[in-house]
């Protein structure tokens, strides 16, 4: 699944399509669902250019001097320009590209063309998306912007911590597998309440994002992740090599270590 750093990839080949004019655009069925009313891109785009491609978490922003087209990517979804790829390595090496998994294309006047390639069908194509439904980035969260996502300590309860750092509402653009990823490093239980950190917790919880999603650029590509060897029944932790529990945490399969993960 393109995590927050495949978007950002995205994001970065997006800028080749600035200031091109929009001759045509091109949605399937599928991505086009969910669309709002009135604004379909096959209609609205053509004779625009875009002017800017932004991000927030997983959401493609690219502005026009009119309305902005968000793309999302689901779980296989990847972006062509020119016919050059995203990301290469992930997902187009030999037998991964069909032409048939084309679900949206915009193309320029000058023959060129933005291809949205997406095999499981989950991507879509929304103009004027609701990006105020989503919290702070992730790449660029803050420590107070963390806290707030959390939750104050006073309200007590509140849902697992892991859940509430996949909720997009809350911080926008952590996967399953970077969660788990960061609370590994952090040593911190993704069972417990979201609002039981104390400072000292909440600080490394902080500091093990923000490196966990540089260190992951770095390498290029967030299905790295140290955490990520260990990620299978009877994994055993690359930490002090405790047995990995395994369950079911804000609806998503959750690897962790009893041992030092607290
Ligand atoms: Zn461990």
């Amino acid at each position: 699944m393109p995590e927050i750093l495949e978007i950002e990839y995205y994001r970065q080949l997006a800028e080749g399509a600035l200031d091109r004019r929009i001759a045509s655009v091109f949605v399937d069925e599928y991505a086009g669902r969910g669309g709002r009313p009135g604004m379909d891109p096959e209609v609205v785009l053509p004779g625009l250019s875009f002017v800017a491609a932004n991000r927030r978490g997983k959401l493609l922003l690219l502005e026009t001097e009119g309305p902005t087209l968000g793309m999302r990517f689901g779980m296989t979804g990847g972006l062509l320009l020119d016919g050059l790829a995203g990301i290469d390595a992930l997902r187009y090496g030999p037998g991964t590209y069909e032409e048939r998994w084309i679900r949206a294309a915009v193309q320029f006047e000058d023959g060129g063309a933005l291809l949205l390639h997406d095999p499981r069908r989950l991507g879509r194509l929304i103009i004027d998306p609701d990006v105020d439904a989503l919290g702070p980035d992730a790449l660029n969260l803050t420590l107070r912007e963390l806290r707030e996502a959390l939750g104050s300590r006073a309200g007590r309860g509140g849902p697992p911590l892991k859940a509430r750092l996949l909720d997009q509402a809350k911080v926008a653009g952590i996967g399953n597998l970077l969660a788990d990823e960061i609370l590994w490093r952090a040593g911190i239980d993704p069972t417990r309440s979201s609002t039981s950190l104390d400072d000292a917790e909440l600080r490394r919880l902080h500091r093990c994002t923000r490196r966990v999603l540089d260190q992951l650029f770095e390498r290029g590509g967030s299905h790295t992740g140290d955490h990520m060897v260990a990620r299978h029944p009877g994994g055993r932790c690359p930490k002090d090599g405790a047995e990995l529990f395994r369950a079911t945490v804000g609806g998503r399969t959750t690897y962790w270590c009893p041992e030092h993960q607290r």
